[in-house]
Order: C-alpha cells, then sequence, then structure tokens
C-alpha cells in the first residue's frame, strides 16, 4: 500500500509574527510533488495566523495538547480550542516534551487517544537516548513507547496517527542517523505494528525520521522503503531549506 510522503516542521518555542509571515509566504508560493504532503507545527500563538493565511493543503499542527476538553487546567489548551481554529494536527511525545517537562509513556498514550478521539491527527514521537543506543536498548526503548500508544487505541484509530521516530542523540545536535540505522528501527517499529496491531495498520501508517534532517541528507534517508517523510527540527525555520527537504522526494 502507498503510503504519501509527509514532512512536518516542528518550530519548537521559535518564532515571531516577521517569521511565521516569511515561512508562509515561502511555502504559499512553494512547487512540490503531489505526492508529498506538508505540515507545519508553530508554536500555539501563531497557530490562527499561520491557519489563516497558509494555503489549505499544507496542515497547520500544535505541539502538545492536553487530555481534557475544557476545565481548570491552567496553562493548557485542548482539543477542541484547536479543532475551533481548523487546526488538523498536533505532535504529542516529543522528546522534548518527555525530558524537559517529565510526560511519561501511559501520558502521552492518552493525549495520543484524546486527540484521535476529538478528530485531530497525531504524529507521535518515540525515540531513545544516547546512552540507551550506547546499551542495546533501542528497540525495547522504542518498542514501550509505541506500546504505550497502541494500548490506547483501537486498530481504526491508527488511520489518523503517524510515527516520527526521532533518536534523542539526533534532535538539535547536527548529528543525523545514517540511512541504514533509520531504517532499521523504522522496519522495527513496523514489524511491532504488524505483531501487535496488524499487518493491515502496520502497512499504511507513515513511520517519519527526525534529528537532525537538513537538505543535505533528505535525499539518502528518504530513498530507504521504511521512512515515509520526516519531522523537521531547526531547518523547517529556514524557509528555503525546509522547501528543499520537501522537494527532496519526487
Ligand atoms: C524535532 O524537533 O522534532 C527535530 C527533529 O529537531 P531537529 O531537526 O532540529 O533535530
Amino acid at each position: 500500500m502507498a503510503r504519501k510522503f509527509l514532512v512536518g516542521g516542528n518550530w519548537k518555542m521559535n518564532g515571531s509574527v516577521k517569521l511565521a509571515e516569511t515561512i508562509v509566504n515561502a511555502l504559499n508560493q512553494g512547487k512540490w510533488s503531489p505526492n508529498v504532503e506538508v505540515v507545519i507545527a508553530p508554536p500555539f500563538p501563531y497557530l490562527q495566523l499561520v491557519r489563516n493565511t497558509l494555503r489549505k493543503d499544507v496542515g497547520v499542527s500544535a505541539q502538545n495538547c492536553y487530555t481534557e476538553s475544557k476545565g481548570a487546567y491552567t496553562g493548557e489548551v485542548s482539543t477542541e480550542m484547536l479543532k475551533d481554529l481548523s487546526i488538523g494536527w498536533v505532535i504529542l511525545g516529543h522528546s522534548e516534551r518527555r525530558m524537559i517537562f517529565g510526560e511519561s509513556d501511559e501520558f502521552v498514550g492518552k493525549k495520543v487517544h484524546a486527540a484521535v478521539k476529538a478528530g485531530l491527527s497525531v504524529i507521535a514521537c518515540v525515540g531513545e537516548q544516547d546512552a540507551e543506543r550506547e546499551a542495546g536498548q533501542t528497540t525495547a526503548v522504542v518498542f514501550r513507547q509505541i506500546k504505550a500508544i497502541a494500548d490506547q487505541l483501537a486498530p481504526a484509530d491508527w488511520a489518523n496517527v503517524v510515527i516520527a521516530y526521532e533518536p534523542v542523540w539526533a534532535i538539535g545536535t547536527g548529528k543525523v542517523a545514517t540511512p541504514q540505522q533509520a531504517q532499521e528501527v523504522h522496519n522495527e517499529l513496523r514489524g511491532w505494528l504488524a505483531k501487535n496491531v496488524s499487518q493491515e495498520v502496520a502497512d499504511a501508517t507513515r513511520i517519519l525520521y527526525g534529528g537532525s534532517v537538513s537538505a543535505k541528507s533528505a535525499p539518502d534517508l528518504q530513498q530507504e522503503q521504511d521512512i515515509d517523510g520526516f519531522l523537521v527540527g531547526g531547518a523547517s525555520l529556514k524557509d528555503q531549506e525546509f522547501l528543499q527537504i520537501i522537494s527532496s522526494r519526487q
């Protein structure tokens, strides 16, 4: 089954009105293959501006959301609010949320469930830390993380979930995984889905690679069979480089 290549841009806590306008203008004028889907994830304050001015065939994603739809949760943003702003996507379980804000596997799973139930599409992130890779625990870590997500989902829910494999040692470090390293883990994750959810879900679920993707590394990475797109951090703030990454896939 053909999986449409997806390139996501995670701005993290970066940007300004000016930068949002620059990136929106570049994407609005950009041309790329119809076989590539693009989603950008600005910080919350810029979501509405971006959604209102960006071409409609490019998705807009939040970088987080809470499990409850409303109430006394100061500082949180609900799935209902995202939908109210016509935001179709949310990134959940990013390693920065897990490590800096202490989000557990179980909490990430619950958020993925809440977002999917609300009708949002989710980019759910998994990935091992450097020491875990060194200790030969990569597979165990990503399987534990994906299981916590799968435990919260019915097989049909996977139609709205994209996995992003983001080795923590590659995020923001300039140390990109080799195509072979990424392919190996993507293949294992797909195998996990086949064994624990269904072959159909394994075949249809997109698995993105994230971690220092650049215009230089994208062409080789995109050739791997189980790499179905990228989640791009730093380079998504550079409009022309982001367009080059999108165009690495034809
Ligand atoms: C990310 O934030 O998801 C990411 C992969 O960042 P970078 O591309 O900067 O490593």
